[in-house]
């Protein structure tokens, strides 16, 4: 699958010291094979990954990433950018604002109608009507009248008019003369891309005028997506597109592709059959998920933020000289505790996710440890030989914790003395990447 794949691909630069032509070639190869099972098209996936190569060779490798994470960086800020960088919204500047749903029949249209107007309403300047336009099956009608009931939304209808074209408008002024703001046109498709639908979502779209047409499609399609989508672009030149069934196992290879084809916004996710079920699309999500890699990057960026180089400089400078003290230790448990609690980020770890499930971590594991340092005078912190037996006994006693908790900590510390002075060439960064690990 998916993720195992990159997961071997990415797996390969792992320890490699620097970003050469061969292993790029070599991740570039795996990372194309995974979008192609992702269902993208493979003209798309070809220039996916030459643009990847050629900005990974560019590269120096000076930061604290390692060259496998940098090209992970680089694979999902590329995967981003393509999916349309930041998220845009919907256009709501009409009085009302008419809002035109297309799609095929079984996209999740009268679903997505209903998503939205609910979605619109927890706004409170937002009053939205939901008119029904699919006129073919008295079922749809009732659908939408359902749904509506669901959310509390009113729903326009007229089982007697067969034109929707008029249904439309008629929705639209009842609009305008009860103080809708939103209009939300629900319309009819067909199982396949045909002359008719087209003429019909056509004539509704050149009648009406909407500030903004969607168009609604199901992510499991996979490449037919894009057929389908070029297809009503090529007639509607729609503003968005609306990704449905994202929920289950869907890749979300439709996105990079219907993106690619269309150069449009994909605006909203809809993850399952519930009302709640809606989410605004996030390029960096959705590059993610295709990517099927968790949150790695997320970790890494925010280790690279929160650690504070001139501190690093500083500690080292005492390990050297055999001064690194509780002080010293205690600034680092700070520097650690920055970068967020430890259950999230073991959480942002793939596959740790699931092995956390039900484990209890304390979500504040240095408490004890602060304590006990919080309890040594400044000398005994700088002087940690100088702690006796009574001295012991009364930090116990002032943190709250038993001496022999306070023996396992100083044991820790003579631990951790040893192996950074061991590795003082490397320094702060080195460390890092140690805890990282
Ligand atoms: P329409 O023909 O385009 O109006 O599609 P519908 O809104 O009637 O949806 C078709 C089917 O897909 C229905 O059974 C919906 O419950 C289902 N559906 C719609 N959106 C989603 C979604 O985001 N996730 C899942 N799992 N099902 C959905
Ligand atoms: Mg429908």
């Amino acid at each position: 699958n998916l993720s195992d794949k990159l997961d071997k691909a990415l797996h390969t630069l792992r320890g490699h010291g620097q970003i050469t032509e061969i292993n790029v070639a070599e991740t570039t190869k795996e990372v194309r094979r995974a979008l192609l099972d992702a269902d993208v098209n493979f003209r798309i996936a070809k220039e996916f990954t030459n643009k990847v190569k050629e900005k990974a060779l560019g590269q120096n490798v000076l930061t604290a990433l390692q060259p496998g994470q940098l090209m992970v960086k680089i694979v999902k800020d590329e995967l981003t950018e393509l999916m349309g960088g930041e998220t845009e919204g919907i256009n709501l500047s009409g009085t009302p604002s008419v809002i035109l749903m297309s799609g095929l029949q079984g996209s999740g249209k009268t679903t997505f109608s209903g998503k939205l107007a609910n979605f619109l309403k927890t706004k409170k300047t937002k009053k939205p009507l939901l008119v029904a336009c699919d006129v073919y099956r008295p079922a749809a009608i009732d659908q939408l009248h359902v749904v509506g009931e669901q959310i509390g939304v009113e729903v326009y209808s007229d089982r007697d008019e067969k034109n929707p074209v008029k249904i439309a408008q008629a929705g639209i002024a009842k609009a305008k003369s009860e103080g809708y703001n939103v209009v939300i046109i629900d319309t009819a498709g067909r199982l396949a891309v045909d002359t008719e639908m087209m003429n019909e979502i056509s004539e509704i779209h050149k009648a009406i005028q909407p500030q903004e047409t969607l168009f609604v499609v199901d992510s499991m399609t996979g490449q037919d997506a894009v057929n389908t989508a070029k297809a009503f672009n090529d007639i509607l030149n729609f503003d968005g597109v609306i990704l449905t069934k994202l929920d289950g196992d869907t890749r979300g290879g439709a996105a990079i592709s219907i993106k690619s084809v269309v150069d449009k916004p994909i605006k909203f996710i809809g993850t399952g059959e519930k009302m709640e079920a809606i989410d605004v699309f996030h390029p960096s999500r959705m590059a993610e998920r295709i990517l099927g890699m968790g949150d790695v990057i997320s970790l890494v960026e925010r280790a690279q933020e929160q650690f504070d180089e001139e501190e690093a400089r500083k500690i080292q400078k005492k390990i050297a000289k055999n001064k690194f003290g509780f002080d010293d230790f205690l600034s680092q448990i700070q520097q650690i505790k920055k970068m967020g609690n430890i259950k999230d980020l073991m959480g942002m770890i793939p596959g740790a996710g699931k092995a956390l499930k039900g484990l209890d971590i304390d979500d504040d594991a240095f408490k004890h440890i602060e304590a006990i340092i919080h309890s040594m005078t400044p000398d005994e912190r700088s002087n940690p030989s100088k702690l006796n037996v009574s001295r012991k006994k009364r930090i116990a006693k002032g943190s709250g914790r038993e001496v022999q908790e306070v023996n396992q900590l100083l044991k820790q510390f003579d631990q951790m003395s040893k192996m950074m002075k061991m590795m003082q060439g490397g320094g702060g960064k080195k460390m890092m990447q140690m805890m990282g690990n």
